[in-house]
Formats: C-alpha cells, structure tokens, sequence
C-alpha cells in the first residue's frame, strides 16, 4: 500500500483546495469559497456538486445573510458530512501504543491502548498492523470508508528510507513501508508533537487560526508551526526547543550541551531532580509518597507539590519560569497568532496560572493581543493518536485528491 509523508498545500489541486477550505470554514457558501480561493463561481458549483453526490459535503441550509450580488437569494451555506470517512490514527512510544478510530471531525468512535512489552517495541511494524486491525474489526461496517492510518512517532520521520530518526535505539525496526505493506491502509507518519498540531488544525476549526505554534512538555520539550495552514520545518532538529538554552551556567543536559530548557521543564529533569530531593531531604513529602526514589512519578512530584513540600514548590516554580521566559520568546520570533502549549504539568490550577502570568508579564512590551493568544491546553494523552487521525485525514484524503 501507498505511503506519504508529506502534502504540500501549495501544489494542491483545485478539489483537493475547496475541500480542505469546507473543512476549515465550515459553514461556508459558495460564493466565499470562490472568493478566498479565487476561484472561478462555474468551478467552485461543479466540484461541490461532486462532493455533494460523493456523500461527503452536505447543503446545511440557507445563511441569514443574502448572496452578494443576488438580490434576493440567501446563500446556501455547506459542511463536511462527518461520518463521510473515517481514519485511524496510531501513538507509538515506550509508555503506550494508543489506536484511535475517528470520524472527519475528529470524534473518537474506537479506542485502544495499552503499555507495549519490550517484544512490541522490538516487533513494532507487526505490532502497529495489529492494533490498527483490531480497532478495525470492531467496525467492519465502516468497510471502505477509512481513508488510511497516521501514525505519531517519538522521533522523526526519515522520508527516503521510511524509517525513524531518534535517539532512542529500539525504534531502529520501525519502518512506514513495512507498515504500509502489511496493512490493506494508505499509512502516512509525522513526529508526535507535529501531529497534536495537526489535531488542532484540523479538529478545532472553531478557534485555530492558520498561524499557530504547538510547544508541548512531556519527557523532552517540542514545539512545531503551522504557518498559512501548512505544517513548516520538516529537518530533524526543527523544533527542539527543549535543547535551547536557557542557562549557560546550568547543569549538563543529555545531549552535551549546558543548561538546556530541557534540564529545567521537561518531566524527565523534574523527576530526575525530585529523585535528588527524595535522597536528600529527609522529611520531604515525596517520602511519604513513594517507597524508593525510583518510584516517583510525575504524579507523585505534582502531589508533593500540592502538600506543600517547599523544595517541590522551589523546583516547580523554577521549571515554570524558564517554561514561561521560553515560550514568551517563541511567541515573540515567531511572530504567530497564538500559541498553544500542552503539558501535563498544567493540569494543576495553581502551576497554570503561575505559568500564564509568568508568560504575560514576559509580553508586556508587546502589543496586548498576543499574551490573549496564549492558549493552555488540558492535557489530553490522546492527543497526538487523534492528531495522528486528523494527519490521515489531511494527507490522504484531502490533500490527495486530483
Ligand atoms: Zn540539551
């Protein structure tokens, strides 16, 4: 089967354009797809009467507001049929695989998860074709309309070999062609925190503009763009903003360099360094909460956090504030509409909001609008499955049509 790992919006064909503006404007007529498209009104009626018999678009009824240049007629106003196709979207990582199946407008229908043992990981193509064919078999009536399966990677993809580039070893198996050939699917594949960008765009067309950043915190520190709809960057080292620095005084981070953001904010350094109190200060809350210092988890740093215990709140605080000064700066270079972030540190209220201000007092010189454009997500862990949906979707359904 068919493997892609890149659409490219400029060399889209007209259809693939209309369809895809639908998705992102939906309600829409006619008559604006024409005009933001700059498209003839004779072309724009033909392929929407074509999506229209392909079951895919559907007519929602008429606007309020008249047809320019009709007096009389109010416009007819389209959207995407959701459960026109469906896709699945794949996370692989050393913690989970998670399957999802979702329809176009990004409702979960089917979910699989589960922590993958050593022999998965080692046998990750196989394992990836199993998943998806058992998330499949529970709705066979679905039949043909998958469109594919879009995979998020803890790494990135190699798109001449098919493989992952990662620092990790026991990804060196994966291989998208291997994949693609065991599935009766189209397969496409993107690094994981691409793809939660993805999730965004696609399924969130309500209020994702079409300049936006993703920064997401989870055991390492990414962030990735979309810039006039499109998805930018795709080098290997586009987007590592956790080995920015942000303290040349700092500790040794993992990949050489001193006092990355990294050593400050990613979950790994914070119970790493939690790990460090434990042995350290005998009375601190973390002991109550773990037997061993090995068995602490972000959870159990965040409830020590909550107790209280003044030398989690110091290194939380401080994980914050580099987070916070980070972020400021991505959303001052870039330059971009809004900025999302999404970290499970976030869940707590208390760190959320330390965060927001944190970011807010580093834009004061700047227009006001931009510390509104900061958006922080509820840590969803499904994210970056369901982006890989939305990926699917995009690639090889919209993206692909002539
Ligand atoms: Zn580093």
């Amino acid at each position: 089967m068919a493997t892609k790992s890149w659409g490219n919006v400029r060399q889209l064909s007209n259809h693939a354009r209309v369809l895809r503006y639908i998705f992102r404007n939906q309600p829409v007529s006619r008559s604006e797809i024409g005009q933001d498209l700059n498209l003839p009104r004779s072309m724009v009626t033909g392929i929407t009467a074509r999506l229209i018999e392909q079951d895919i678009v559907r007519e929602l009824g008429k606007a309020d507001t008249q047809e320019d240049g009709a007096p009389g007629r109010r416009r007819q106003l389209l959207g995407i049929r959701p459960d026109a196709r469906f896709a699945v979207g794949a996370e692989i990582g050393v913690r989970h695989f998670r399957f999802c199946l979702t329809d176009l407008a990004g409702h979960v229908l089917e979910e699989l998860c589960y922590a993958p043992t050593e022999e998965q990981i080692r046998r990750v193509n196989e394992t990836l074709c199993l998943g998806v064919r058992q998330l499949l078999d529970r709705r066979p009536e679905l039949g043909g309309r998958v469109v594919g399966v879009g995979i998020a990677l803890p790494g990135h993809l190699n798109a001449q070999t098919g493989g992952m580039v990662s620092h990790a070893p026991q990804w060196d198996a994966f291989n998208l062609r291997a994949v693609a050939d065991g599935l009766d699917q189209p397969v496409t594949a993107e690094n994981n925190v691409r793809a939660m960008a993805y999730e965004r765009y696609l399924f969130d067309i309500q209020s994702c503009p079409e300049n936006f950043v993703f920064l997401h915190v989870g055991p390492g520190i990414f962030c990735s763009e979309f810039k006039g709809g499109m998805l930018t960057g795709g080098s290997y080292i586009s987007g590592e903003i956790g080995h920015t620095i942000s303290n040349p005084d700092g500790q040794r981070c993992e990949c050489g360099k001193v006092g990355c953001l990294q050593t400050y904010a990613s979950e790994d350094w914070i119970i790493k360094k939690a790990r460090i109190i434990y042995a350290s200060a005998p009375h601190s809350a973390l002991r109550s909460l773990a037997g061993r210092a090995e068995d602490i988890t972000l959870q159990t740093v965040l409830t020590a956090y909550q107790l209280g215990d003044t030398l989690v709140i110091q290194e939380l605080r401080e994980a914050v504030r580099y987070l916070a000064v980070a972020a400021a700066n991505l959303a001052i270079i870039m330059g971009t509409e809004k900025l999302y972030l999404h970290s499970r540190m976030f869940q707590h209220e208390i760190l959320k909001s330390e965060l927001k201000a944190g970011i807010e007092s580093q834009l004061t010189f700047v227009d006001k609008q931009n510390s509104e454009d900061v958006e922080i997500l509820e840590f969803h862990p499904a994210r970056a499955a369901v982006g890989a949906a939305a990926l699917a979707i995009d690639r090889l359904f919209i993206c692909d049509r002539s």
